[in-house]
């Protein structure tokens, strides 16, 4: 199998089964009753008991070994460059590291970390444009990474928009490490991005680096992004009380990240939750960051917002699988049909106090991965980067 291949080449059918646990990635319904999947050329075609689905033809089958399958976990937010290298830390092969965390999809917020980036208006829409592209052709393990998320600078006009979104472009990277730092020409920008089909993200908080600002609750709230980057800072987060004003004053979604403030993390968990908008709380791990890359950041929050939050684990999965997904308009994300076939498969890790893998989580642990699969194509199996699973599941057949 090509490593970066970006789907199965030819007709396959992949049958999981044995499943101990299947966390869906809804809120409305995170654990389904069933212990079989199905998948056909990389898309779910079913889901059910294993008497009741069609196994017949499978080109893999996966035997869980009666542990637990959730949806492939997404980052809400990272800063890829190129390729699966990134000069914040100059790392190789870190994309590659986060798949052994369970993370098959990420998004760009920006690629801002390019060396030399440029800040004129043709330059950074040529930039977007190329990491669109680029990401796309070239998938790091499988991950499928959205990228060309550009920075908007004050000389942009409607036109650029419009030609960025005709090219691909649907993501605007974080508000705010730009040029573009005050509430109206945000708002109008970002008005601007949403009338062609492109989401936004706004940098929340202190400045993150040496050269970057700060970005209070009122520019948050003018600018009106799809997505309020970071709440809990990236790193620094905003008093508490903005914090408030900001998950009340708007729907948008709540993103909390890995490289920011634990404490306003679970601050932002405790409104959301308050206001009974917890569908509004994704995950991301804002990497690679002045603090490194955290290839189990997403699971870690996972465990962080369960244990200290006291979210049932399962509910807090879904934060980082199916909120995402939905806000973001992804095909991943869910385990439903039609839905692309990205999985992660773990377990307890080994000693943990957790009778199972939910107590495991809530308790604080990371959970094992045992398997990743993108595209209804097994990736890795057991994980070089967590805890070790007490249970993996094992390929029986092809
Ligand atoms: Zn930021």
């Amino acid at each position: 199998m090509a490593h970066d291949e970006p789907q199965a080449a030819g007709a396959s059918k992949l049958v999981i089964r044995n499943i101990g646990l299947l966390l869906s990635g809804a809120l409305e319904k995170p654990i389904l009753d069933a212990d079989t999947i199905v998948a056909e050329n990389g898309r779910i075609t079913a889901i059910g008991r294993a008497k009741d689905v069609d196994a017949e033809g499978a080109t893999t089958i996966v035997d869980a070994n009666g542990t637990t399958v959730a949806p492939g976990l997404i980052d809400s937010h990272v800063h890829p460059v190129a390729g699966d290298w990134t000069p914040r830390q100059n790392q190789i092969g870190w994309i590659d590291s986060f798949l052994h965390g369970g993370v098959t999809t990420m998004i760009s917020a920006g690629e801002v970390h390019m060396p030399g980036r440029p800040r004129d208006v043709v330059g950074l829409k040529a930039m977007a444009i190329f990491a669109q592209r680029a990401f796309w052709t070239l998938r790091p393990g499988g991950v499928k990474v959205h990228a060309g998320a550009p920075v908007i600078e004050t000389e942009m006009v409607e036109e650029d928009f419009k030609e960025l979104a005709a090219a691909g472009v649907k993501l605007l990277g974080e508000v705010g490490l730009g040029g573009v730092k005050d509430g109206p020409t945000a708002r109008k920008m970002v008005g601007w991005a949403r009338k062609y089909g492109i989401q936004s993200t706004i940098h929340t908080g202190g400045p993150s680096i040496p050269g970057s600002g700060l970005i209070d609750k009122d520019v948050v709230l003018e600018a009106d992004t799809d997505v309020i980057g970071h709440i809990n800072g990236g790193h620094t987060a905003l008093p508490d009380d903005q914090i408030r004003c900001i998950c009340e004053g708007c729907k948008r979604g709540l993103e909390l990240v890995h490289n920011g403030n634990e404490r306003s993390a679970l601050y932002t968990l405790r409104i959301a939750q308050e206001m009974g908008d917890l569908n509004r709380v994704i995950l991301g791990t804002d990497s690679p960051a002045g603090s490194g890359v955290q290839p189990l950041g997403i699971l870690r929050m996972v465990s962080l917002l369960s244990s200290l939050g006291e979210v049932p684990a399962e509910i807090a999965f879904c934060f980082a699988t199916g909120n995402t997904a939905r806000m973001r308009a992804l095909d991943c994300g869910l385990i439903e049909v039609g839905r692309s076939a990205d999985f992660v498969i773990m377990d307890r890790a080994q000693h943990s106090p957790g009778k199972t893998i939910l107590e495991s989580v809530q308790l604080g642990d990371l959970p094992g991965i045992g398997m990743t699969i993108i595209d209804g194509i097994v990736r890795t199996q057991r994980s070089r980067n967590t805890p070790p699973a007490t249970k993996v599941p094992v390929i029986v057949g092809h």
